[in-house]
């Protein structure tokens, strides 16, 4: 295969996975060489690697998505719930001492708290900007730069039909999934024209049917993943499960430990892929009895 294709898995772990991203003009993609990727391959069949690394392991840190993870995603965000049976398992394995779980998000860590109420469970927001350490803090600049293009992108794409803006606050959420393809490509044109000339404050990411405006100095969750981890004791191994573009530089970061894609994409650069959420909870459920064989 000679074409252009994205890096698989790079060596060593990298320091910086952000700064791996491409930001020209805005939007942060895949970073692409001409090394020919290698498709990830079905979790399920790489069972022993978990089971190896598990069973070795005193602590593992499980790290997961929400949205087209946790649950499938939904035209409406907002009206997202999470079954019982998910929170039960996902209670029984934050309390599980073999085991340190996260969800990391681009949603609110608040509403994160609120639809998946599991107090042993670890929250970050907004890519990283929300953790319940310290949250994000952002330059006057950086503030400012943002509520101009969100007053523009009000302004201009949220009249567009199935388009919608979303306020998180120290970000904002174009949302596609309601227009149709023509009246999409319209908006990404129009969001790329507007936010380019301030690349020097903000940036994009490009999740499942939605573009994240955010200002730099938002990490991205390969940086949170990263964070999470410097805190659990050194050689921890991370299991990571996320399904979008945004989850690709967590995937990057942690390019020696096992990583999981929901819906199988061959430029991914996560190890494994699972079909669905359902699969996810399906993983979820084989590993806990995995830990109590362990
Ligand atoms: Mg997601």
């Amino acid at each position: 295969m000679n074409g252009t294709q994205p890096v698989k898995r790079m060596g060593a772990v990298a320091v910086d996975p952000e700064a791996t991203t491409v930001r020209a003009p805005v939007i942060a993609r895949t970073v692409r060489t001409k090394i020919p990727a290698t498709a990830p391959g079905h979790l399920f069949e790489g069972w022993d690697e978990v089971r190896t690394r598990v069973t070795d392991a005193p602590l593992c840190a499980l790290l997961l998505d929400f949205d087209g993870t946790l649950v499938k995603i939904r035209r409406r965000p907002w009206e997202v719930r999470v079954p019982q049976e998910t929170k039960r398992r996902l209670d029984r394995l934050a309390r599980n001492p073999k085991l340190f779980v996260a969800v990391v998000s681009g949603r609110r860590r608040q509403d994160l708290q609120t639809r998946i109420g599991v107090p042993a469970l670890r929250l970050v927001g907004l890519h990283g900007a929300e953790t319940d350490g310290r949250n994000t803090k952002l330059s006057r600049e950086s503030k400012k730069m943002l509520a101009l293009a969100q007053r523009t992108a009000i302004q201009r794409i949220a009249a567009m039909p199935g388009m919608r803006i979303e306020d998180k606050g120290l970000s904002f959420a174009v949302h596609y999934r309601g227009a149709a393809r023509q009246v999409a490509s319209a908006a990404r044109a129009c969001l790329l024209e507007m936010v380019g000339p301030l690349r020097q404050w903000l940036k994009v990411f490009e999740g499942a049917m939605v573009w994240e405006v955010l200002p730099n100095e938002i990490p991205g969750k390969g940086a949170a993943t990263l964070d999470l981890l410097r805190k659990l004791p050194r050689g921890t191994p991370a299991i990571y499960i996320g399904d979008d573009g945004t989850d690709e530089s967590a995937f990057r970061a942690l390019n020696d430990q096992i990583t999981i894609r929901v819906g199988f994409s061959p430029e991914s650069q996560a190890k494994y892929y699972v079909r669905s959420p359902d699969e996810v909870l399906a993983f979820l459920s084989r590993l806990e009895t995995q830990l109590k064989q362990a």
